[in-house]
């Protein structure tokens, strides 16, 4: 079962690997975008750790949605908005419920993603984030209703994160502020897919 406790501990990973990693997000949006991408989801992880502490509603689905609150006013760009909207999105699918299990933690993730295609308008093989998050959120469905195992089904689906990830690189961009490259896309990983990769590797490192 996964309690709010473990969301907390998520998020705390998450800030702490965009933090890491924020020079390398920045260099892959100078590439392709406008060099910020790192600096903005810094921004904005950096912002929910300092709300956690006075959170009052602490519930899976409170901490999610004070997230995607977050994002969406600090992050700014096309992905505060497509991240929050997937945040918000999941803490709706989840309610008020105390704690989830595999089930729960798929139709939120679901939501999710669906949020980020309602928002951005994009589908997968654009160059976008939905290209890393697409194809996990299809493994972890896949490997978890034929094994029954959350945590295989997880390390499958992180794998297959990460392979999406890669496979932007060769993608024409036709969403985003890579799209105005043209073929001058192709050959760069695109940012959104690397953070999105990020996240996937700190939800599994939280349930190991
Ligand atoms: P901006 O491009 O506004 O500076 P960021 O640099 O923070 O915003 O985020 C860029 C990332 O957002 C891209 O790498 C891509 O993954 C994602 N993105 C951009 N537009 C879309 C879209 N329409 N749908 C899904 N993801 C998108
Ligand atoms: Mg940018
Ligand atoms: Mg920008």
């Amino acid at each position: 079962q996964i309690t709010a406790d473990h969301v907390i501990s998520f998020l705390e990973l998450v800030a702490e690997r965009i933090k890491e990693q924020r020079d390398y997000l920045t260099r892959l949006d100078a590439a392709i975008g406008d060099a910020d991408h790192g600096v903005n989801l810094d921004r904005g992880f950096s912002t929910v750790m300092s709300k956690l502490p006075s959170a009052t509603d602490r519930s899976i689905s409170g901490l999610l949605k004070l997230t995607g609150m977050t994002l969406i006013s600090t992050v700014g760009g096309a992905s505060g908005p497509l991240y929050g909207t997937a945040f918000l999105r999941a803490g709706t699918a989840i309610g008020d419920r105390e704690t989830i299990g595999p089930n729960e933690l798929i139709t939120a993730l679901s939501a999710a993603l669906e949020g980020i295609q309602t928002r951005g308008k994009a589908t997968r093989g654009e160059k976008t984030m939905i290209d890393a998050i697409a194809p996990a959120i299809d493994t972890l469905k896949e490997q978890y209703a034929a094994s029954g195992d959350l945590l295989a089904a997880m390390r499958a689906a992180v794998a297959a994160c990460e392979q999406g990830m890669i496979a932007t690189e060769p993608m024409l961009a036709t969403k985003g502020r890579a799209s105005y490259l043209g073929e001058r896309s192709i050959g760069h990983r695109d940012p959104g897919a690397a953070s999105a990769y990020l996240m996937a590797q700190a939800m599994l490192a939280v349930l190991e």
